[in-house]
């Protein structure tokens, strides 16, 4: 699905001397190179703070934290996504509150926000999943109507953008994942939190030091949450390829559209108010267990993100909903599967993933 090894071997002088210098120079935990790095992520989005912590996980449940979201509070989110956005609130005490999605960019469907709005609505989750900004501007709307911060999870969309706006400046905080496999992807677990408050910048800051802003000072609880010196180190010489590499998944993405074409598959809809970047190339299929099935016979990488949605979820059955409660998001659970998406594919290999697909699907 993805090829960390390839991406590696072409930068590998510059990632080896950049290893070296950070374990040679003693600095392991924060130092100049988070710090740098904190500053370059922050220019990019076009936010003024950036906060590293430990992964995409974290960065979700310290901004929530910097909320002082916890029991009996409510958070609106999508059921179609990583469980990661469902589990932290939960694990906060807090309840996911879900919204069904849109058929056409599995992204949480703002028209239905509004109805689950409570007094104990503390904050709205949307992930911009598959590379793919959210509508922002309604929900934006809603969410300032009625003072609720907004937290993007933007973990599959680093460069994506809506209207012009890098996604993770858009709503209060933006919570970054640099997990290997995404579209930047460190040598390890790493994150970040993006924000324009200085409040909750401090606030954030403080959080993933064990709530301490002076050494051995803890004025709010915290947690160990932070972005390793070596992985910062390793993701500054990445994040020069960043644009290029997004460049290079929005060619592999419309080849495959092409050579779908006229197949009858649904392909992936860019919509016209962002730039989507493919964390995935995600197609539709009636059959889509049949096809797996067939594809994994062929050793065709494939995978399905995400096959139970979070209301169905075992381990958060408390705050679950039945079957058939978001019909959209379960429908899209039967029907999704993406195809390997990464910057060192070519177009052979795509010809065959697409015949072996069309031929799967015939089947
Ligand atoms: C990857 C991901 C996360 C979690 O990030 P980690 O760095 O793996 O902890 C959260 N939400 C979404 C949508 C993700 O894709």
């Amino acid at each position: 699905m993805v090829d960390v090894v390839g991406q590696y071997k072409k930068i590998k002088k510059e990632i080896d001397e950049a290893a070296l210098r950070v374990i040679s120079s003693g600095q392991y935990i924060l130092g100049k190179e988070v710090s740098e790095f904190e500053n370059e992520i922050a220019r990019y989005l076009n936010v003024k703070y950036a906060v590293g912590c430990a992964s995409g996980t974290d960065a979700l449940m310290v901004a929530m934290m910097a909320l002082g979201i916890g029991p009996g509070d409510e958070v609106v989110t999508t059921p179609f996504t990583f469980a990661a956005t469902t589990e932290t609130i939960v694990l906060l005490g807090a309840k996911p509150i879900y919204v069904d999605i849109d058929p056409a960019t599995y992204n949480l469907d703002p028209s239905k926000i509004e109805e689950v709005i409570t007094k104990n609505t503390k904050a709205i989750i949307p992930v911009h999943l598959y590379g793919q900004s959210v509508d922002m501007d309604p929900l934006v709307r809603i969410a300032n109507h009625h003072g609720i911060p907004i937290i993007e999870d933007m973990c599959q969309a680093i460069g994506a953008d809506y209207k012009g706006k890098m996604v993770g400046g858009i709503g209060t905080m933006g919570c970054i994942s640099f997990f290997p496999s995404k579209n930047l992807g460190a040598f390890g677990d790493a994150g970040m939190i993006v924000t324009n408050d200085v409040v909750l910048a401090e606030k954030l800051r403080m959080i993933v030091v064990h709530g301490s802003r002076v050494r051995y000072k803890h004025e709010i609880i915290g947690v160990n949450s932070r972005l390793d010196a070596l992985q910062a180190a390793l993701l500054r010489i990445k994040f020069q390829y960043l644009d290029q590499w997004t460049h290079a998944r929005r060619s592999a993405a419309s080849v495959y559209s092409r050579l779908f074409a006229g197949s009858g598959i649904e392909v992936p809809c860019e919509a016209s108010y962002g730039k989507h970047v493919f964390h995935q190339y995600t197609i539709r299929l009636k059959n889509r267990d049949k096809v797996s099935y067939t594809l994994s016979e062929k050793k065709v990488p494939h995978g399905v993100y995400y096959p139970i949605p979070l209301h169905l979820q075992e381990a958060y059955s408390a705050a679950g909903k039945p079957k058939g409660t978001f019909p959209v998001t379960e429908k899209a659970a039967d029907e999704v599967l993406s195809l390997p998406m990464h910057t060192e594919l070519d177009e052979e290999q795509q010809k065959y993933i697409v015949q072996s697909v069309v031929e799967a699907m015939k089947n």
